[in-house]
């Protein structure tokens, strides 16, 4: 869609909206009607239509051979299993979206990070949902790298990785795990009493949990978790859990704290 403003105009207005300016703010500060910057956000934002054309140059690891960041890699694709999804947008581009909880400023932005770093150039757009932040940044490219895509929940088709995925994960495991812990995760606390030399004290036993529904998720999350030589178990259903003192204590130094 032409715009009568500059393009610069429109993503100068799109950044500041996207870092939470107020629209009317933002309409003056641009010297746009507040319309006009509601009607970007509705096109860019919400709809998603890719903004300029950097999602089309990009090239790809996949198609081109072009160079991938694997640290990056591995962490998004745990972020992606965690708790993303791929859409089609339009003209063959697809929108990688990523759901977080609005608790967690650091890992939003380090989201939007991930996404520059392994797709260059981008220009990955937060948009607020009800007690969480979607990032999405779009790319004709993302079902190469993101191979699992596909129509239907993940939970209901199996999720497999493709040897090219296993060979980044296996070289840097800690990071799909922090991938996978801070989005399907949590780190809780829990406690208990016990009689010592006559007393009652009480015991904190920290541990992670990773929920999922998606039995081939879980396995992943298992396999990596072997990887850095972490002991789990399953604690119901649908969690894996990691108990043990020694455990725990590894895995706050691989991944971090929920942030
Ligand atoms: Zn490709």
């Amino acid at each position: 869609m032409p715009h009568i403003r500059p393009q610069s105009t429109v993503d100068s207005a799109l950044r500041c909206s996207d870092e939470g300016m107020p629209d009317a703010d933002n309409a003056a500060l641009h010297g746009v009607a507040v319309k006009t910057i509601r009607r970007w956000r509705r096109l860019y934002q919400r709809r998603g239509v890719p903004r300029g054309q950097a999602h089309c140059s990009v090239p790809c690891p996949r198609c081109d051979d072009a160079p991938l960041d694997h640290p990056a890699y591995a962490e998004l694709l745990g972020w992606y299993l965690g708790d993303g999804h791929i859409s089609r947008q339009r003209r063959g581009v697809y929108g990688l979206h990523i759901i977080n909880d609005r608790r967690y400023i650091q890992d939003v932005a380090r989201i939007a990070d991930l996404m520059r770093r392994v797709k260059p150039a981008s220009r990955p757009h937060r948009r607020n949902v009800p007690g969480a932040v979607i990032v999405t940044a779009s790319w004709k490219h993302w079902p190469c790298v993101f191979p699992q895509h596909g129509p239907g929940r993940k939970h209901e088709r199996p999720i497999v990785l493709d040897d090219w995925q296993r060979s980044i994960v296996e070289a840097h495991p800690a990071d799909f795990l922090r991938g996978l812990f801070h989005s399907d995760g949590c780190r809780a606390n829990n406690w208990t009493r016990k009689v010592v030399a006559g007393e009652w004290k009480r015991y904190d036993y920290p541990r992670w949990q990773f929920s999922n529904v998606s039995t081939d998720i879980r396995e992943l999350c298992c396999w990596a978790l072997d990887l850095v030589d972490v002991p789990w178990r399953q604690s119901n259903d649908h969690t894996i859990s990691v108990s043990t003192r020694a455990g725990v204590a590894r895995l706050d130094e691989l991944i971090g704290p929920k942030a």
